[in-house]
Formats: structure tokens, sequence, C-alpha cells
């Protein structure tokens, strides 16, 4: 019998289920995080403008989705043209291609990071270039375009969202599932919420990483 698959990415799935062997529960349980503003609907889609690496498979299956959908993109507003994946010339990784943010797109990040400035902290302008760009599949509202349709095909809103996007913040290192070192506020700056415990803030995507890898990952952070 073919295995449940989550995701639109099975090999992807599989790899994952060796790659994580221990959980960092205590970090889990002590460190806090900013909460994805998608939640509280304020999202500006300004964390779409960092760097998403992504798998052969998902650099296969997204190449081909873009060509089997491209009138169900077009009708969602979304006209994808060119490569959706570009290999970066430093390390040689695949990564999800960017265009060009539009001047209201990234005013409106600006506008709110400067109404933001008291939560956080100097802010250095030469940190706003890294707005510039987004990602190929983003909104100009900063939703994602695989996110909405998955959701129209009555697919979990995550199914062909490569794993890099919605496990962020959340990193795997040397066979542990843990948190980044430092979490910048500055990556969430449409977070309403920066101090929610990370078991809680980050309680969706530990649910469905958990369903991939047949664990229940939740009640691990709680039970050991
Ligand atoms: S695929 Fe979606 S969530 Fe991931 S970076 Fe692109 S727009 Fe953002």
């Amino acid at each position: 019998m073919p295995q449940q698959t989550f995701t639109a990415f099975s090999s992807t799935e599989a790899n994952l289920k060796d790659l994580i062997r221990h959980i960092d529960a205590e970090r889990f349980r002590k460190e806090h995080v900013p909460v994805c503003s998608f939640l509280s609907k304020n999202c500006l889609g300004a964390c779409c403008s960092l760097p998403v690496a992504v798998t052969q498979e998902e650099a296969e299956v997204l190449s081909r989705l873009v060509k089997d959908r491209a009138d169900v993109f077009r009708k969602m507003g979304k006209n994808i043209r060119g490569a959706v994946i570009r290999i970066d010339s430093r390390n040689k990784r695949r990564r999800l291609a960017k265009r060009k943010r539009s001047f209201r797109e990234l005013n409106k990040i600006i506008y709110n990071l400067i109404n933001k400035k008291n939560e956080l902290g100097p802010l250095d302008f030469r940190f706003f270039s890294r707005f510039t760009r987004t990602c190929v599949f983003a909104m100009h509202d900063g939703s994602c375009s695989l996110q909405l349709l998955a959701k129209r095909e009555g697919l979990h809103k995550w199914y062909y969202k490569p794993f890099n996007c919605w496990k962020y913040p959340l990193s795997i290192d040397k066979g542990r599932l843990t948190l980044p070192e430092k979490i910048s506020s500055m990556h969430f700056p449409c977070s309403k919420d920066k101090n929610t415990p990370a078991y809680q803030g980050l309680q969706e995507e530990l649910s469905f990483l958990g369903k991939i890898v047949n664990r229940d990952i939740l009640k691990e952070i709680w039970f050991s």
C-alpha cells in the first residue's frame, strides 16, 4: 500500500524522517519566538524576501506545477513568467527565484517597520534593501500563491509549499530538531507578538512536521 503523504514532495518527506533523530525539547519549552503574523492577518510577506533553498524534488514539482496550472495561477492573479528555480552561484544550491517588489509593496513594509521601531530597536536603513526582491510565488498582498492554490484544491494549506517555507524558523542541525541560535525580530517585522513560548508559537509547524515524521512532537517536547 502506498505511504500516505502530506505534501506534494514524497521523497523530501521520507528524508525528513531520517533527518530528525532528537528534539531539543528544553529549548522549545524555555525559549520564546515571534509569532508569524499570517495568523493575525497582519502579514506583509516580508520573510518571503529571505532565500529559500529547495530540494531537487521540490524544484521539479514546482516547475511542473506552474506549467500544468498556469491558467489557475492566472485566475488567482498570478502570472508567473520564466523559471521558478535558480541556482545560487555561490554555493550551487537550488533556490526559489525572486521578482522585484512593487513600490507599493515595499512602501508598506518600510512604513510598518518605521512604525514599529520602538519594538524592533534602532533601524538600519541598509536592511531595507533586503526587501526589494521577493519570492516569485508571492502575491502582491504578501500572501503565498502556493498556499492559495492548495486551499483552492481542498488540500492542506502547506501542501505545495517548500519545507523551508513553512518550517521556518525551525531548524534541523546534526539530527536535532531545534531553534536557530538567534531569531532576529527583523526577520518577522510583521509580527505583533514577540514573546510567545516556542512550543506554543510554533505549534502548527511542530504538529504538521510530527504528522510527516510520524511522531507526536508536541508530546515529546512536554514529556521528555
Ligand atoms: S513559496 Fe510562498 S511562503 Fe515560500 S517564500 Fe515563496 S511566497 Fe513565501
